[in-house]
């Protein structure tokens, strides 16, 4: 049984909706963010709504390609298709985006140019180490964000409320990480997608409700009995963003194997580290979100590769499913390292949102489970 009924997750998202239309109506700002470096500590603090822009399917590609080219990443189009239909998006205010991959570089270009949106892009240094001029360049943006979040919401900065949004969030990610530690069970107590479902709804629902929401889940997690078959392949997901819609490639994976782990932004990356509080609150974030386990683009990323390896040693993986979107070079390249680097292996699936080659898709999987067993 799924811990979080399908009916009840629509539900949920559902009412949030409404709740963000009549927060609108009252004056709120709904604000946009794309990628997990976006600070959604600051975002909330300044008194907007924090709402992660992650969803994406087939037909929002197509309608994507009315403002980018067909051969663009399919999330980045996605993206845009949702702005033109979707009623979430057309709820939202503002976007903060960070210049992660030279696609998302070019993605607030286009909602500005197509969709009139105010946009925030927050400049993260491409190369990795922490030195001081860059821990700080990237500090002054996080500095410049709040000013022009404050100049949309109209209210006044206020560090207190900065520590408590710092608070709040990362009692949520202990929470996240608390679930997540139940997919390392043999058997595991529940399934890759169902902690993605659940990871999506906390980017949408605000942090204290989804707390009340993961305690419930966390005392109905541990107290069933794992129900999976003991003997079942143990993989580890890696690879390009995967939308809230797209769960095609895990619904067929988890018929014959259970994803007891991932390092995909929307799945343990987006919570599986800690926020400390200092002093100088902005120098933390900063800290924290200069220093989050890399995406792919970044370089070096050496230390992707170390918390993929962790999570196969410590959960026991025996396989590595990695999933680029179509057009994706930044996670396409690192196939070969990954080989190369975790020794396990590994099945290389790409492709965008459509259900074209789902059978293709079934029999190569089914193919890498049997070599696995
Ligand atoms: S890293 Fe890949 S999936 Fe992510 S936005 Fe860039 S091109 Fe798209």
């Amino acid at each position: 049984m799924a811990l979080l009924e399908r009916k009840r997750l629509e539900g949920l998202r559902a009412e949030r909706l409404e709740e963000l239309k009549s927060l609108k109506a009252q004056g709120k700002k709904v604000v946009g963010y794309f990628c997990l470096y976006a600070p959604v500590e600051i975002i909330q603090a300044a008194g907007a709504v924090p709402v992660r822009l992650a969803r994406a399917d087939y037909q929002s590609e197509l309608e994507g390609e009315r403002f980018l080219r067909a051969d663009a990443c399919p999330f980045c189009k996605a993206s845009l298709g949702k702005f033109a239909h979707d009623p979430l998006y057309q709820l939202i205010d503002a976007v903060v985006s960070v210049n992660t991959c030279d696609m998302m570089r070019r993605l607030p270009e286009s909602i500005t140019a197509n969709f009139s949106l105010p946009v925030f892009s927050l400049y993260l240094p491409r190369t990795s180490e922490p030195f001081p001029n860059r821990l700080s360049a990237f500090q002054a943006g996080l500095v410049d964000l709040k000013e022009w979040l404050g100049s949309l919401t109209g209210q006044e900065w206020q560090n207190e409320r900065l520590k408590e949004a710092i608070n709040e969030m990362n009692q949520l990610r202990r929470k996240l990480q608390e679930l997540d530690q139940s997919r390392a069970e043999k058997p595991p107590k529940i399934r890759g997608g169902e902690l993605f479902d659940i990871v999506a709804l906390a980017t949408l629902l605000p942090p204290r409700r989804m707390l009340n929401l993961l305690n419930e889940l966390l005392s109905m997690v541990w107290a069933a009995p794992g129900t999976v078959d003991k003997n079942r392949v143990r993989l580890l997901l890696t690879g390009s963003i995967l939308s809230e819609e797209d769960r095609t490639l895990i619904e067929i994976v988890e018929e014959g194997a259970d994803i007891v782990a991932d390092t995909v932004c929307t799945g343990s990356r987006w919570f599986h580290e800690e926020l400390k509080v200092e002093e100088e609150p902005f120098a933390g974030l900063a800290r924290f979100y200069f220093n989050r386990t890399p995406c792919a683009c970044r370089r070096p990323n050496n230390a992707l590769f170390d918390y993929i390896r962790e999570q196969v040693q410590e959960r026991k993986v025996q396989g590595i499913v990695n999933k680029s979107l179509l057009y994706c070079d930044a996670y396409r390249f690192e196939g070969k390292w990954l080989r190369q680097e975790i020794g396990i292996p590994v099945l290389e699936v790409d492709g965008d949102y459509s259900q074209e080659n789902l059978q293709q898709l079934r029999t190569r999987i089914e193919a890498f489970l049997e070599m696995l067993r």
